[in-house]
């Protein structure tokens, strides 16, 4: 074995390691939460008033859908980087799809606006369904959640005819993005440290795979962001009907 292919082993093995130690940290945290306060019920159930027994078992399944959240996220990037993770095109309106995610974050986010700008005739495009409606959720979510109640999540699609591509744009009137953060916000299990975050749940997973998932269908991620807010844009080709009929039957 030569010496660069040792150097590149080592680097592997102690990536692996250090993504064992990030996991386990994400997971102790909302377990030892979960613990403690069942704990606290079992052994001063009496003692507690009504009020705080509730309180307690609503930190027990928040932290509990911490937990759901992290190990679907985790199956997810594992399964990305398969390669039995193959990419099932189909020739869409993605306006349908975003609609539908919107209309499911509405339930979530009850006080938000939402507005879905779309240009008319916009054309369809070949994607993984599953997989652009993941990456839709990523970036409507993220929208909804770093920003205050009552605030409004803009999704803007329309056509760059220049470029041939379909854009997306998702605009949040949120507490922004730092220029130093942007270059590391989709690493995996990035999160921007602050007190405005911190109060906000989440993994640092999502926006890792939202990347992954764009580029492997051949698109474009980027994002712009200042003290009034963020934008992501995704952007994908426009094949013609015959190339795209071609990438079906492959
Ligand atoms: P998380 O689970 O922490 O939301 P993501 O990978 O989706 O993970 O995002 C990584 C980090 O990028 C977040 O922790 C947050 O600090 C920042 N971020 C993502 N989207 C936005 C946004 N729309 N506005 C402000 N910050 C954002």
């Amino acid at each position: 074995m030569t010496d660069t292919v040792k150097e590149e082993l080592n680097k592997l093995e102690q990536a692996h390691l250090d993504f064992i130690s990030t996991v386990s940290h994400e997971l102790r945290t909302p377990l030892t939460s979960i613990r403690g306060f069942a704990d606290t019920l079992l052994s001063s159930y009496d003692r507690l008033t009504p009020e705080q027994r509730e309180k307690f078992l609503l930190i027990i399944k928040e932290q509990s859908n911490r937990l759901i959240n992290l190990v679907e996220n985790l199956l997810t990037v594992s399964k990305m980087q398969s390669e039995k993770d193959l990419l099932i095109y189909k020739e869409i309106d993605v306006t349908h799809y975003i609609d539908s995610t919107v209309q499911m974050l509405k339930n979530q986010y009850k006080t938000h606006k939402y507005i879905c700008n779309y240009e008319k005739n916009l054309p369809k495009i070949l994607i993984d369904t599953d997989k652009f409606q993941q990456i839709m959720l990523n970036l409507i979510d993220n929208a909804s959640k770093y920003s205050n109640e009552g605030s409004t999540v803009t999704v803007t699609v329309k056509q760059n005819y220049n470029e041939n591509t379909l854009q997306i744009f998702v605009k949040d009137e949120g507490i922004g993005i730092s220029k130093e953060d942007i270059s590391k916000i989709f690493n995996k299990f990035s999160r921007v440290d602050s007190p405005l975050t911190r109060k906000i749940q989440g993994n640092g997973l999502g926006l890792y795979i939202t990347k992954t998932l764009v580029e492997k269908m051949n698109g474009a991620i980027s994002v712009e962001s200042s003290t009034k807010g963020s934008e992501f844009k995704v952007e994908f080709k426009i094949a013609s009907p015959e190339d795209n009929a071609k990438k079906i039957q492959k």
